[in-house]
């Protein structure tokens, strides 16, 4: 995989890449000629993400929980923290370990990164920026987060893992990134994980409704995984501290998502409304000018073709 600005790693960290997006960036960082250890406690994670992983050379996974202390057999020169529950399905099960994950994790993680004099890249999300009331939202933009809300132990964690990113990088002089990932999606996703794109493509294989909360007129902006990657390594080799939006800025509504993904399926299922979640977002577009002009990066795939390639795996992966 190419990015604008290629570097080699000589060995990097996932935490979580056992994941969605973990082991999507695990196997193009061995793509690259990178070692990888993957650390994951396969909370929200598989072990068939990274079954084909396992053999390849340079390849290790360390099965831990990184809001404990953890070990790596080799001092990484990338560390990129991906551990935490990142569907509302998870996050809502798992309150408290999604709060750890964002901090306690991420102070580990950081440590990791420190004591190796590593580069340190976060996952963060365009979560932070809640219930926008700017729109599209670009980096400067601070957000409007219910603290105490449902959606907040994720929201927050990750805005605490944002503060403590930028402390670390101040006070230590640490070599610190942070991309705010917006939606993905892509082979890996779990069915039942409550994301619009897995939720809708497995009702539309299985013949049922899909299910579209509210009115279906709130919009999201929904990024192949491999253009979501090539993002993530095209920051970490730029060498940039962010926080940099890394999503595909073309909005679709819930309802012309459900309808695309019906066509694309060829189902004969039906849309069926259900009730909006509290503090669901009504939009969702990311400004990813600072990606285009620092990064070079825009994202490839078509919603058509990433949705397409989505479906053939859900079909090859039914039940999973
Ligand atoms: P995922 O649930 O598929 O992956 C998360 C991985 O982290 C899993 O393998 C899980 O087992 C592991 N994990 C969770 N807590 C852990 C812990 N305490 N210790 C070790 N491992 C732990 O989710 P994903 O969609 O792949 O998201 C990965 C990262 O990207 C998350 O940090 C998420 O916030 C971020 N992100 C994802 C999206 C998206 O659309 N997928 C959008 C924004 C941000």
């Amino acid at each position: 995989m190419s990015t604008a600005f290629p570097r080699s790693w000589e060995h990097a960290v996932v935490t979580g890449g056992a994941g969605f997006v973990g082991s999507h960036l695990c196997a193009a960082l061995l793509d690259s000629g990178s070692g990888v250890t993957c650390v994951d406690d396969f909370s929200t994670g598989r072990p068939e993400n990274i079954s084909t992983l396992l053999d390849r050379p340079g390849f290790a996974l360390v099965p831990a929980n990184v809001s404990e202390p953890f070990t790596v057999d080799r001092p990484p020169d990338l560390v990129l923290h991906f551990a935490s529950p990142a569907s509302p399905a998870d996050y809502l099960r798992l309150p408290l370990h999604t709060m750890e994950a964002g901090s306690l994790g991420t102070r580990n993680a950081l440590a990791l990164a420190r004591s190796a004099g590593a580069r340190f890249l976060l996952a963060s999300t365009s979560e932070v920026y809640g219930d926008p009331q700017q729109h599209p939202q670009s980096e400067r933009y601070w957000g409007n987060v219910n603290p105490v809300g449902p959606r907040s132990v994720y929201d927050e964690a990750k805005r605490f893992s944002e503060a403590l990113t930028t402390a670390e990088a101040d006070t230590h002089g640490a070599d610190t990134a942070i991309v705010r990932l917006f939606n993905t999606y892509g082979p890996r996703m779990r069915g039942h994980d409550g994301r619009a794109v897995p939720t809708f493509v497995r009702q539309a294989l299985a013949g049922e409704p899909l299910t579209v909360t509210g009115d279906g007129q709130q919009t999201r902006s929904l990024c192949y995984v491999d253009d979501t990657v090539r993002g993530i390594l095209a920051t970490a080799a730029h060498g940039m501290r962010g926080p940099v939006n890394i999503g595909n800025p073309t909005e679709i509504t819930m309802l012309e998502l459900a309808r695309l993904v019906v066509e694309l399926t060829g189902s004969a299922s039906e849309v069926r409304f259900i009730e909006r979640p509290t503090d669901d977002p009504a939009v969702r577009c990311p400004d990813i000018t600072l990606a285009r002009d620092k990064l070079e990066w825009e994202p490839r795939v078509s919603a058509e073709e990433g949705l397409g390639r989505t479906i053939a795996w859900f079909r090859a992966h039914l039940g999973s």
